[in-house]
C-alpha cells in the first residue's frame, strides 16, 4: 500500500475510533444532510441547511459537511477546498474531541489579534488560509506593538548569550 493511502486509512480509522466521525454522521443525520462518498476516505454530507456555521463547508471528524452537493465539492476546481477540509479531518485524527475546545480557543486568539477567526488560528493556517477562504490580516495595532517590543527586547541581548531558536 502506498504511503499516501496508508495515511488516509490511518486518518479514517483514528477519526472512527475517537468518535469524531460518529459525531459528524450524527450531525448529518439530525440536520437532514445526505451522506455521500468523498475521496481519500473522507465522507461528504451534502445539502446542509442550518444557518450555523455560516460556512459553505465545515468538517467534523472524517465528514465534510457542505451546503452544496458532493459533486460540487469533488469537482477539479474545488480540489484546494477539498484538500483544506481533508486537512481538518487529519487534525481530528490527532486531537479527537479535543479538537473542538482547541479550535474555539484559537478562533478567539486569532480574533483578538487580527479581527479574523482564521488569520492566526493554527488549525486554519495548517489547513491553508487561502484555500479555506481566510484573509491573511495584519495584527491589530496593540498586538503589533507588543510583538515589536518583544523582538526589540530579544535583540538587545548582549553578544554571546545563547538564545532559543
Ligand atoms: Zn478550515
Amino acid at each position: 500500500m502506498a504511503a499516501r493511502s496508508r495515511r488516509h486509512l490511518a486518518r479514517t480509522l483514528l477519526t472512527a475510533v475517537n468518535g469524531t466521525t460518529g459525531a459528524g454522521l450524527l450531525l448529518a443525520l439530525v440536520t437532514g444532510a445526505r451522506i455521500r462518498r468523498g475521496r481519500d476516505g473522507v465522507l461528504i454530507a451534502e445539502g446542509y441547511r442550518r444557518r450555523i456555521p455560516p460556512a459553505t463547508c465545515f468538517t467534523v471528524g472524517s465528514v465534510i459537511i457542505t451546503r452544496r452537493t458532493a459533486e460540487w465539492l469533488l469537482a477539479d476546481e474545488r480540489s484546494a477546498l477539498l484538500d483544506h477540509e481533508t486537512r481538518h479531518a487529519g487534525q481530528y485524527a490527532v486531537l479527537g474531541p479535543l479538537f473542538w475546545p482547541a479550535y474555539w480557543v484559537l478562533c478567539g486568539w486569532s480574533y483578538a489579534l487580527t479581527g479574523s477567526y482564521g488569520s492566526r488560528n493554527f488549525f486554519e493556517r495548517h489547513a491553508g488560509l487561502h484555500t479555506g477562504g481566510y484573509p491573511e490580516l495584519p495584527l491589530r495595532p496593540w498586538a503589533a506593538r507588543f510583538t515589536r517590543s518583544a523582538a526589540t527586547a530579544s535583540r538587545s541581548r548582549p553578544d554571546g548569550t545563547p538564545s532559543p531558536h
